[in-house]
């Protein structure tokens, strides 16, 4: 899951900040803080990406409107989300990609599988168990937790680890600093960021290249050599 700086609260024309009627007026500004993608998922959602609420604005309606409390979600992530969120449960239960360093809770697969990084310590093994049943991520054909037939948030995970991999086969006959952008400006129209940054762990320009193409990527959950180091709230 790609961490995320959404930043601070938008300004107006006058230059003060933001006061939204409704939510859903804050997504262009979320698009162009954190790019069209699904925080969860990380799929590029060029129609309904719903602006998402961290904590369910039914147990903690203060927050409606709060911009701390946004991220974006697609219809499967979204849904997913809401049918768990009790009233008690709060930001401390999960792992959220815009406070914590989120790349490093989670394995991508080239089945289009997610695991738990195994070298976690227990709790935080825990919480990222309890991260995706809140989304539903590691919904896939060959578990026991399966996907329902519109949700096909694996397919494109693994759609996508096949176009990474095959621009790495590319890049490694034609190394030069053209392709990298080629393969950087696909991975921006793909999606996925992950799975990006999983098949080219290897090659520290590209991660830094991926880091900086997406937009409201988490630089300082990333060392120089695009490896990923602690996150804000600094548990992982
Ligand atoms: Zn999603």
């Amino acid at each position: 899951m790609r961490p995320v700086e959404r930043g601070d609260i938008p300004t107006d024309a006058k230059g003060q900040s933001k006061q939204y009627n409704q939510y859903n007026q804050a997504q262009p500004d979320l698009i162009s803080r954190i790019g069209e993608y699904c925080s969860y998922c990380e799929r590029p959602i060029k129609t309904n990406l719903a602006v998402e609420h961290i904590q369910s604005k039914n147990s903690q309606p203060q927050l409606e409107l709060s911009w701390n409390n946004f991220l974006l979600a697609c219809t499967n992530c979204n849904s997913t989300k809401s049918t768990k969120v009790r009233d008690d449960i709060t930001q401390s239960y999960y792992y959220w990609p815009s406070l914590d360093n989120t790349f490093r809770v989670f394995v991508y697969k080239p089945s289009g599988m997610i695991e738990i990084n195994s070298a976690l310590k227990a709790f935080a093994y825990a919480k990222a168990q309890k991260t995706l049943k809140l989304t539903g991520l590691d919904r896939h054909p060959n578990t026991l937790n399966k996907p329902s037939p519109k949700d096909k948030r694996w397919l494109h995970r693994q759609e996508a680890w096949d176009l990474a991999y095959l621009a790495k086969t590319q890049l490694a006959q034609n190394n030069n600093p053209k392709m990298r952008n080629f393969i950087v400006m696909n991975a921006k129209i793909q999606g996925l960021w992950s799975i990006w940054m999983t098949v080219f762990h290897d090659d520290f320009d590209m991660l830094n290249r991926l880091i900086q193409a997406f937009p409201g990527t988490c630089c300082l959950c990333f060392d120089s050599n695009g490896q990923p180091v602690h996150g804000l709230r600094g548990e992982l």
